[in-house]
């Protein structure tokens, strides 16, 4: 392909992208194709030969669409969102034709810098304390692993990054039930054994119960353990509950404990003061998580992730062989230190794109609204007698299932309401996803697509209704 053929190429995807996003609602939302009916339809050796950009992109609109989820539709209403928005694409793009690796300031200025001044930015949108760094990691998931690691470099003196572990280190790791698997992952990553991490039970809200993780350091302390971090969800996956921080954080510091905030979808609800309580005591918290890529309509990958203290990040992630030596060193930032990622790829550019572009009112206007509008999801299914809500709302997320008239039996409604989420999805015309609340099969629904409108929301409720009527029971 030549520059000409290019440019010939980039108007017409251009072009077929902003239809996609302009129509992306008539598509079936979750992709209805069966396991390998995408593989096998594709050759099973890569081509000899160069192929036209035409037959390649044939390929595409024919084979590769319908095994797409549109996750930019407004009728998705699955999982938590992976938002985008016209600035986000077009910073992507540009990233993706400068093609620059970030890795430290040198590699490209521009990159490191932007990245410092939007994670500053974010600060000040959130409600962080101003003396606190941010780096921008490709996911919560790697945010919380770099907090993990780091809490367990700070609690070894840093010496297991250097001599590996040994048999007086017996630290422990607290959480909620109800906390995100990343957790558990990063724990295993990190070494720290899985049976190290105590979950610690909740309130009837599904929030953690500070009593309980009081007693429960204080009995690991007993037994010769050594209480090392603690993860509190600001918006837990399951039904966005929020961990009581102020008293977790209180019960940190009296222990020296690590605390890692993990709010990677409810975050951007910082940006709204009239939820910024949510993280009274944060200056006493050590590190904070939240994912511009679900809520905040910047394309995936970009996970923000802060910290109080930079010391004990970098010195858990730094490395200086000679190739990598630069004059610069210790005057900038050279991000490859904040993480587990050498190379990096230049995301603050759509962060800024879309900031700039929605600007704060723009972003907090659309927060707002997707919140009402879940407000107004809560109301239909409170005022109808056949359905239940599972959980506080706090957001714009609703846990519910449908209960009919007389239907008591725990099973019968478990698998009911299993059956009505699999008759709704394959309508193609929304996607929902569900959770278990205690022993309860609880549907999700989700209200935070950029461009989801009230119209969305009262047909999904309508579809809803009209599929649990027909289940034949
Ligand atoms: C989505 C989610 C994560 C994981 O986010 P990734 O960026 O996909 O790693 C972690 N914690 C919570 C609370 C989440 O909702």
């Amino acid at each position: 392909m030549d520059a000409k053929e290019f440019r010939r190429q980039a108007h017409l995807m251009v072009d077929w992208m902003a239809d996609y996003l302009e129509t992306v609602d008539q598509y079936p939302v979750k992709s209805q194709v069966e396991p390998r009916q995408i593989f096998n339809q594709l050759p099973s050796s890569p081509p000899e030969k160069g192929e036209s950009m035409n037959t390649i992109f044939k390929d595409f609109q024919d084979v590769i669409l319908p095994g797409i989820t549109h996750w930019q539709s407004p009728n998705f209403f699955a999982y938590f969102p992976s938002n985008n928005s016209y600035p986000s694409v077009l910073g992507e793009m540009l990233t993706a034709a400068l093609g620059s690796q970030c890795m430290m300031w040198e590699t490209s200025p521009a990159a490191a810098e932007l990245e410092e001044l939007t994670m500053n930015w974010l600060k000040q949108m959130t409600g962080l304390p101003s003396s606190w760094e941010g780096v921008i990691q490709d996911s919560a998931s790697s945010s919380t692993l770099a907090a993990i690691l780091s809490a367990r470099e700070r609690a070894s003196g840093f010496t297991i990054n250097d001599q590996g572990f040994t048999s007086k280190d017996k630290f422990r790791i607290y959480c909620s039930t109800e906390t995100h698997s990343s957790v558990e992952k990063a724990v295993k990553i990190a070494g720290l054994g899985r049976t190290n991490l105590k979950k610690v039970g909740l309130d009837k809200q599904y929030a953690l119960n500070p009593e309980a993780l009081e007693q429960a350091i204080v009995q690991d302390m007993a037994n010769g353990f050594s209480p090392m971090c603690m993860i509190a969800t600001l918006g837990t996956t399951s039904s966005t509950a929020i961990d009581p921080l102020e008293k977790i954080a209180a019960i940190c510091n009296k222990y020296n404990i690590w605390l890692h905030i993990d709010a990677a979808f409810a975050g951007t609800a910082l940006l709204l003061p009239e939820y910024r309580w949510m993280i009274k005591g944060i200056e006493k918290a050590n590190s904070f998580v939240f994912n511009p890529h679900k809520w905040m309509f910047t394309n995936f990958d970009c996970s923000a992730f802060f910290v109080k203290d930079k010391e004990p990040l970098l010195r858990t992630f730094e490395i200086l062989p000679e190739y990598l030596r630069t004059s610069t060193r210790g005057k900038v930032n050279d991000y490859r230190d904040w993480g587990v990622q050498l190379g990096r790829r230049f995301r603050a550019l759509k962060l800024w794109f879309v900031i700039r572009n929605f600007g704060i009112e723009g972003l907090q206007e659309k927060i707002r609204f997707h919140i009402k509008l879940g407000q107004h999801f809560a109301q239909l299914v409170e005022k109808n007698t056949e359905f239940e809500i599972l959980a506080p709302v706090h957001f714009n997320v609703i846990c519910f299932r449908y209960i009919p008239e007389g239907e008591k039996d725990m099973d019968r409604l478990n698998a009911l309401n299993e059956l009505l989420i699999r008759n709704l999805n394959k309508t193609g015309k929304i996607y929902l996803t569900h959770t278990r609340l205690g022993s309860k099969y609880t549907l999700r629904m989700v209200i935070a697509q950029t461009n989801v409108t009230k119209q969305n929301v009262d047909s999904a409720w309508k579809l809803i209704c009209e599929t649990a009527k027909s289940l034949n029971i």
